[in-house]
C-alpha cells in the first residue's frame, strides 16, 4: 500500500461478502481514521500491518493521514478543521510528536474524543505532546510516560485476563525487541489490561490497558515501536481486539 499525503481514503473491504450474525451487527463497514508519522518508526510498514491484520476480523473503510514529517514537532493540518473527527467510529493514534506544545490544539483533539469517538493508542502517541503543560492528552490516554526503557523481548503477564482485548493472547507471550516505556502514572478511569517488568529498575509497568475519557472507549499499548512486534500476531491480534472494543463491536472478532 502506497501513502498519499495529505489523505488517503482507502477501501479496505477485503474480507467483503461479510455475512451471518456480524452483518446484522454492523452492515456497514467500520470508519477508522489512522493519524501516523512524526519520528522515529516505520509507519508505511505499520500501516500496512495494522489495516491488514484488523481487515481478518471486521470490514474497515480506513482513512490514513500521514502529515506533519518525521521530526518530533508538528501541528497537522487536519486539526485544523474544527469537525476533524466527524463520521468516524474510531481514531487510531500512531503519531510521534513530542515537542508539540500549543494546549489550544491539543484541545482541538481531546475535545472530539471526549464527546465521545473512540480511539486506539499505539507506542508512541503516548510520547506525543510530551512536553505540553497541560494533562488533557494524559487524561484522554489514560497513562502519563515521558520516558523509555531499553529494547528488550519482554514477558507480557495479564492484568485482566478474561477482557475480550486479550482473548487469544498467550498467558506466556514474549514481545518481539522492543521499548518498554515507564508509565508514571494511570489517569482515573484507566484499567491495566497486561504488564511488563522493567529490566531497568524492576518495577512492573502497564503496556496495555484501556481507559474512559468523557464519553469515548480508549484502548491504549505502549509496544509497537519495532517491525518486529508489527510482524507479531499476537500483537496484532491484540490492536485488533483493541480496536473493535473501542468500537463497541468486539463480538464481531469471533464471528467471521
Ligand atoms: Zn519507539
Amino acid at each position: 500500500m502506497s501513502l498519499r499525503s495529505p489523505f488517503l481514503t482507502l477501501l479496505l473491504l477485503l474480507l467483503a461478502g461479510c455475512s451471518g450474525p456480524s452483518a446484522v451487527a454492523h452492515r456497514r463497514p467500520i470508519r477508522a481514521l489512522l493519524i501516523t508519522g512524526g519520528c522515529c518508526h516505520n509507519y508505511a510498514l505499520q500501516t500496512f500491518a495494522l489495516t491488514n491484520a484488523v481487515a481478518r476480523h471486521a470490514r474497515v473503510e480506513w482513512t490514513i493521514v500521514n502529515e506533519g514529517g518525521s521530526g518530533t514537532r508538528a501541528e497537522i493540518p487536519l486539526y485544523d478543521q474544527p469537525n476533524w473527527a466527524r463520521g468516524y467510529d474510531v481514531v487510531v493514534h500512531n503519531e510521534c510528536f513530542a515537542d508539540t506544545q500549543s494546549p489550544d490544539y491539543i484541545r482541538r483533539i481531546t475535545r472530539a474524543h471526549e464527546a465521545g469517538v473512540p480511539a486506539v493508542a499505539i507506542h508512541c502517541a503516548m510520547h506525543t505532546y510530551r512536553a505540553t503543560s497541560i494533562d488533557e492528552w494524559r487524561k484522554f490516554l489514560g497513562v502519563t510516560s515521558r520516558r523509555h526503557d531499553h529494547q528488550s523481548r519482554y514477558p507480557v503477564k495479564k492484568a485482566a485476563a478474561g477482557h475480550p482485548i486479550l482473548k487469544n493472547m498467550p498467558d506466556d507471550w514474549i514481545t518481539p525487541k522492543d521499548e518498554l516505556y515507564v508509565i508514571e502514572k494511570m489517569w482515573p478511569g484507566a484499567t491495566p489490561l497486561a504488564t511488563s517488568v522493567s529490566e531497568a529498575d524492576g518495577k512492573t509497568y502497564p503496556v496495555a490497558w484501556v481507559n474512559g475519557f468523557g464519553k469515548a472507549r480508549v484502548f491504549g499499548t505502549t509496544f509497537g515501536h519495532s517491525d518486529a512486534t508489527f510482524q507479531d500476531p499476537v500483537f496484532l491480534e491484540m490492536l485488533s481486539r483493541g480496536l473493535l472494543w473501542a468500537v463497541g463491536t468486539e463480538s464481531l472478532a469471533d464471528r467471521r
